[in-house]
């Protein structure tokens, strides 16, 4: 099949017939060539292979099945057994490679827009240098490089801002100016180009023969691999072991990985669970050899270029070459959410030249030589997207020792670190580091088959797009609101989505502009904001805080049990207060609120988006020593309205004969009021710092509470606050929280960071008296051993403020880094926390932290800024 490119801009119609008769089949028999590196196979089309005997007999027992030869699954096995575990077992159902892997372009790229992600292609690389070595099996790495060119002063911007939020990180990369493109790249169109962000370790592989060494080196640790070997049944067993059936027998397991790719959701199906994952498809081409790339000297790097959403790299003499399509443009496989197609295996779809004509173009203008070359290739295959395109890795949220390693849009950059991480989890039974980007119960039951498609569809657009903080994504919203959604629109609430929860960031008033407006600076939400905080400062304000995960637990062990899983002493009953769950290596695995409502009875809330995270670990505990209690979700029957500021008290006090002075009801205490009637569990807290309440009660009272609220308040100005302004509030108190940047605040405490680091021993209770997980290991940890403690710092800047993972500078060094900022309304500054070397922390240090490529100057300073609770 030969076609020469410029044909198409002559005339676009004369060609795609020609392609048409090549590709006149739904989905095309995989006997296309395999692109990769330097190597040119053929792979064959796929048979029904369940029905073949298996080589050698099936093993009845495994320490871990792992299902799917894909990339991921065999670099698990690899790991597993690398590391020492004994009876790994890894089943394919037909042959290795045969589903995403075989078609893939192969790149690997130290770019992550989610910085945390960026060690696992970090180690990935590093993993791919010596893995030919180690297994004797070429892998194909090249390591050419790769530029993200940048021809719009936003793009530049963004390139800084990237530049930022990796300083820290074993990540290589640095700006390139227009210049150095046209070295590195002597084929590109430059005169539009502003810069580059340029990645030296980056590069591409090819990915059967990595399978293929990922799979040998199992092997040779003592891994072992049946095929054609399909998983048709699992069954989790009274011994909370699995039964693993397959046409062949059926395997006793500890732990079962879903590693099916495409398939990873009927693999879910057979335990009861359905898994949030999309199928796109993606295209490239493939040109025959260009007189120009065969004349020269040095591999050409990869190349993206992001505002034509287009990328190229070398395959051999000529260029392969393919685009990211917009939303509208992109073609999805809806009906495989129900199930992939019988027979679908190795084949590919059928290429739709057509619908990319607008991104050949674009690549044509940018590798002008790509217009007189032949293409020889064109693939078009499946890419499992989760809906945020980040992969579900981990455990299962739901089924134990069940873990997934799927939706890996980009699986082969991040096999090797995926692999790895994955097996350390499963060994030491915490996770190596945090991740909680990749929490698999991020979805929970409300991500219904129509959000997660849009959802799916929309990520993959956004491809190529500009990732501006704060981006808010809007497809498939709204999926789950409460009783006064529709009410706070109308009252201006600007959505932000949380654990699919629609909750207001910001409420824009007349004369504000409404809506998302992209900026890496501050932006149109900026003075409303002022205006939230200090409405909350000076009379009272009203937020939504439904989105927090709510459990009950309950039972004879409640208290014995909580006090093992919770670092801090119990509260007494009629009490809350901040607790923190640690790993065994002292890590906070997840922070909450604990509330004693009776003594065999507690209340524990955690923030949105790590319901099913926390849970989790407290239903592995609770199994381990079979403690005699029920651990209830009650995240969707009780919804919570907060209310804070001076005037907060007042307000309550108009809606109940109940006694709200500090006497009766102090800070941290809890009771059980009617307010107007309804009644609600209130607790005297609020994660602004002021005098507040967070009042929680059956979801369908929200509308009448808020409405109550609202007429109580009217005479004390009472208003709306959205997440953003607390926020800024909640870190002027010093207030620290656990979560993750997709969260739109980063963190200062997750699974990557121990107590002492985190600066939280105050909340410790090392001497309570009981043996609570993580306790011998904090005994040990030493705050002036660490290598980074948290600290707070104030910035001198202009139009930007600090948001987390920002770099942070002393002299020429890098020292450590920002987990979340703000602008302080009340100081007039810029604030955040910070990770630096004890000795940076002292109070006075002065060190900068840069952003959009300046440096400004911060300086450690003693929190909380303001102390209008007494400080937790
Ligand atoms: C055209 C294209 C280009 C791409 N380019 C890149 C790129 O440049 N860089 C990059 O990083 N990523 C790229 N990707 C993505 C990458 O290919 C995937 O992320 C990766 O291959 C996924 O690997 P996997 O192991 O998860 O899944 P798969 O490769 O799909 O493997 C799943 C395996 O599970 C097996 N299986 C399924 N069900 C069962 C069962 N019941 N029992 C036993 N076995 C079963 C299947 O047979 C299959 O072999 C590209 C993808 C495509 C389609």
């Amino acid at each position: 099949m030969l076609l020469v490119m410029s044909s198409l801009l002559h005339s676009r119609t004369s060609w795609t017939p020609i392609y048409r008769a090549v590709l006149a089949v739904k989905y095309r028999k995989a006997d296309s060539r395999v692109v990769s590196t330097g190597r040119i196979g053929w792979i064959s089309s796929s048979q029904d292979s369940s029905k073949k005997k298996l080589s050698k007999q099936l093993k009845d027992d495994a320490e871990a099945v792992i299902i799917g030869g894909g990339v991921l699954g065999t670099s698990i096995a690899y790991h597993l057994a690398k590391a020492g575990m004994k009876d790994v077992i890894l089943l394919e159902k037909s042959e290795l490679t045969a589903g995403s892997t075989w078609h893939s372009v192969g790149v690997t790229s130290h770019y992550n827009p989610v910085v945390n992600m960026k060690p696992l292609t970090h180690y990935s690389m590093s993993l791919y240098k010596q893995l030919g070595q180690e297994t004797g099996q070429d892998v194909g790495f090249h390591m050419c490089g790769s530029i993200r060119i940048c021809t719009t002063p936003e793009r530049l911007e963004e390139a800084k801002y990237q530049m930022q939020r990796h300083g820290w990180m074993k990540a290589p990369q640095r700006l390139i100016t227009t210049e150095e493109v046209a070295r590195l790249h002597p084929l590109l169109y430059v005169d539009d180009v502003l810069g580059a962000l340029y990645f030296p370790e980056d590069g591409y592989i090819d990915p059967y023969s990595l399978t293929q060494a990922l799979a040998k080196g199992a092997r040779m640790y003592g891994a072992e691999i049946y095929m054609p070997a399909p998983v048709t049944g699992l069954n989790f067993r009274s011994d909370g072991r699995w039964d693993v059936k397959t046409p062949h027998g059926t395997i006793r397991a500890k732990h079962v990985v879903n590693a099916a790719g495409f398939w990873g959701r009927e693999i879910g199906r057979m335990v009861g669970i359905e898994l949030s994952l999309g199928v796109v498809h993606h295209q490239f081409l493939v040109t025959g050899p260009i007189p120009e790339v065969a004349s020269l000297k040095k591999e050409l790097p990869f190349m993206r270029d992001l505002e034509g959403s287009t990328y190229t790299r070398q395959e051999k003499q000529g260029i392969l070459f393919g685009p990211y399509e917009s939303a509208d443009k992109m073609k999805m496989e809806e009906g495989w959410w129900d199930c992939v197609p019988e027979g679908f295996g190795k084949e590919l779809f059928e290429s739709d030249v057509d619908n990319i004509s607008d991104y050949i173009i674009n690549s044509m203008k940018r590798t002008p030589v790509l217009a007189n070359a032949e293409i020889t290739s064109t693939v078009s295959g499946p890419i499992t997207y989760a809906p945020d395109a980040i992969p579900l890795l981990g455990p299962d949220a739901k089924v134990p020792n069940m873990w997934l390693a799927l939706g890996t849009g980009y699986g082969i950059g991040l096999a090797g670190g995926i692999g790895k991480y994955l097996s350390d989890w499963m060994i030491d039974g915490e996770p190596p580091f945090d991740l909680i980007e990749c929490e698999p119960g991020r979805y929970g039951n409300w991500a219904s088959r129509e959000y997660v498609l849009a959802k799916c569809r929309e990520t993959y657009g956004l491809n190529n797009q500009i990732m501006h903080p704060k981006l808010e994504r809007w497809a498939g919203r709204p999926v789950r609101t409460n009783g006064i959604y529709k009410r706070l629109c109308e009252r201006g609430a600007q959505m932000g989505q949380r654990a699919g929860w629609e909750q207001p960031n910001w409420f824009a008033h007349s004369g504000d502009e409404p809506g998302f407006k992209p900026s890496f600076r501050r932006t149109n939400w900026f003075e409303p904001v002022g205006r939230e905080c200090d409405l909350v400062l000076s009379k009272v304000g009203i937020i939504d805080l439904t989105p927090y995960g709510k459990f009950e637990v309950k039972g004879r062990d409640a208290a014995d049990f909580l006090d093992r899983v919770f670092a801090n002493e119990l509260p007494k009953v009629g009490c809350s207060n901040i607790n923190h769950m640690l790993t065994p290596k002292g890590k906070v695995y997840a922070e909450m609120t604990v509330t004693c409502l009776a003594s065999d009875r507690y209340l524990l809330v955690t923030r949105s988006n790590t319901e099913f995270h926390d849970l989790r670990w407290l239903l592995a505990n609770q199994r381990k020593n079979n403690y005699d209690i029920v651990i209830t979700n009650i995240t969707d029957d009780v919804a919570c309205l907060g209310i804070a500021g001076p005037r907060s008290r007042d307000v309550l006090s108009k809606m109940t004969s109940s006694n709200l002075s500090d006497e009766r009801f102090p800070y941290l205490a809890y009771h059980n009021l009617e307010l107007e009637g309804i009644p609600v569990q209130a607790s005297r807290f609020s994660l602004t710092g002021e005098l507040g309440w967070e009042l929680f009660h059956m979801k369908e009272h929200t509308a009448d509470l808020y409405e109550a609220l609202l007429a109580a308040g009217e005479e004390h100005g009472i208003g709306d606050f959205g997440t953003y302004a607390l926020n800024s509030l909640r870190l002027e108190k010093g207030f620290r929280l656990w979560g993750f940047e997709l969260l739109q605040f980063s963190s200062q405490m997750n699974t990557s960071t121990t107590a002492v680091e985190a600066d939280l021993m105050s909340f410790v209770k090392l001497d309570k008296g009981v043996e609570f997980i993580g306790r011998e290991a904090l005994l040990k940890l030493k705050r002036d051993d660490c290598e980074r403690v948290l600290c707070f710092m104030t910035v001198d800047t202009t139009d930007v403020d600090p948001e987390g993972n920002e770099t942070v500078w002393n002299g020429k060094k890098v020292v450590g880094f920002t987990s979340s900022g703000s602008y302080s309304y009340q100081l007039n500054k810029s604030i955040c926390f910070a990770y630096l070397p004890p000795p940076l922390t002292d109070l006075g240090s002065r060190v900068e932290v840069e952003m959009l490529g300046s440096r400004y100057p911060g300086v450690v300073v003693k929190y909380p800024l303001f102390d209008a609770e007494p400080f937790a």
